[in-house]
């Protein structure tokens, strides 16, 4: 890996189920209303941050390579 990826949670999608806390506990957070929100716009790419978008059940989770745009997930069809 090495790349940095933007991350974004789509909040108007968002059920609040924490999955994604689970998966990546210093990716992602819920704030007072159980919306998901990443710590930071930006991450050095990691197994554990993929997992999370991967295993968000309304898929509210978007992983892009900055820099390229490059889509992460969900990938390109
Ligand atoms: S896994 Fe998806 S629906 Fe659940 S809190 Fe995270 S972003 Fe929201």
């Amino acid at each position: 890996m090495g790349d940095r990826w933007q991350v974004v949670v789509d909040r108007s999608v968002c059920i609040g189920s924490g999955m994604c806390v689970a998966a990546s506990p210093d990716g992602f957070r819920l704030d007072s209303a159980r919306q998901s929100h990443p710590v930071a716009p930006e991450t050095d790419a990691a197994e554990g941050v993929l997992a999370a978008a991967e295993g968000c059940p309304v898929e509210a989770i978007t992983l892009t390579v900055v820099g390229s745009g490059e889509a992460v997930f969900p990938p390109e069809e």
